[in-house]
């Protein structure tokens, strides 16, 4: 049986187009929300992320102000940047892409931003709410999963859930919110024994290594739905997931395409942030 694909692209054109909805009414009472985002240095990749951001952000009618700084900018040069954009009131959220050149310390950084400000849901305040289970915003990525299977009807309470990662930006995330959805989570890693075995017990299985076929065939359970977050290149230089999709499809009930499954998902969810951001900053 062919899995069915959880088409990430249509999902999150309904969410940027929510998000539209909400940016048009904000508009109406004479707000508009606004994201700045920063991009020190030259990494090729980073450069392909901020360009989809400022693309998303017209689509939805969010304003952008993108802040390029160079290679050799230094961390004080950057704290002084952030201090601006925490007081300036027309600005929103703060999206400073990661990762940044070697002189600057990423954690002092993400500490800058003014936690209501922080729409990537970096700030260890934020964070520390997520595992609270408080309000607050959601990391992309993990929020775009969960809305991912959530929208194409796929229960999570009470499930077998299976991540494969444990970095802060995907794999204990996801954890967190899979556990609020009542979900059964198990974590794994690098270090874990009986990587399959672990993965054939899961309904939901989400891998998040960065490593080319992690997850074959035989790891999976027949009508799992597999969310593969992986953004790698294979010898063509075509992007490609974790997950051994042709042959991983066969098994599983349902599972992401990479392109087109969780990357737009993060987007569209960034996007939801900057409207929650400017409204909970202006009660519009
Ligand atoms: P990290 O490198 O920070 O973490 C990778 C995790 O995978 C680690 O916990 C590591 O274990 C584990 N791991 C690595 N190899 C194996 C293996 N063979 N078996 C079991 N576990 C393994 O990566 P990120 O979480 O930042 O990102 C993961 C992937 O997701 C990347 O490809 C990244 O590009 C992509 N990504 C995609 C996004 C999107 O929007 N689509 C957003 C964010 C990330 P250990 O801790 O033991 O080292």
């Amino acid at each position: 049986m062919q899995a069915k694909i959880i088409d990430g692209k249509a999902i999150s054109a309904q969410l940027k187009a929510e998000a539209a909805e909400d940016v048009k009414q904000m508009k109406e009472n004479g707000i508009t929300p606004r994201l700045a985002v920063v991009l020190v240095g030259d990494n090729s990749a980073s450069k392909v992320y901020v360009r989809n951001k400022q693309r998303a952000c017209e689509e939805v009618g969010i304003a952008s102000k993108t802040v390029l700084m160079g290679e050799e900018t230094t961390e004080a040069e950057l704290l002084q940047l952030i201090d601006e954009l925490n007081q300036d009131q027309s600005v929103h959220g703060i999206l400073v892409q990661l990762p940044l050149p070697k002189q600057i310390d990423e954690a002092k950084i993400i500490l800058a931003i003014d936690p209501k400000k922080d729409v990537d849901c970096f700030h260890p305040l934020n964070v520390g709410s997520l595992f609270t289970g408080g309000e607050g915003f959601l990391p992309c990525t993990p929020a775009g999963i969960i809305e991912m299977i959530r929208r194409s009807g796929y229960e999570i309470a009470g499930k077998r859930c299976v991540i494969i990662g444990r970095s802060n930006i995907v794999g204990k995330p996801v954890a967190m919110l899979l556990m609020k959805e009542n979900g059964t989570v198990t974590i794994c890693h690098s270090k874990t024994k009986d990587l399959p075995g672990v993965c054939r017990e899961a309904d939901i299985l989400v891998c998040a290594t960065g490593k080319r076929n992690t997850v074959t065939a035989d790891m999976i359970k027949e009508g799992a739905v597999v969310i593969d977050v992986g953004m790698n290149r294979d010898e063509a230089g075509k992007l490609c997931g974790d997950v051994d999709y042709a042959a991983v499809s066969q098994v599983a009930g349902a599972i992401t395409p990479v392109p087109g499954g969780v990357g737009p998902m993060t987007i569209a969810m960034l996007m939801k942030n900057c409207v929650t951001a400017a409204r909970q900053q202006t009660q519009a």
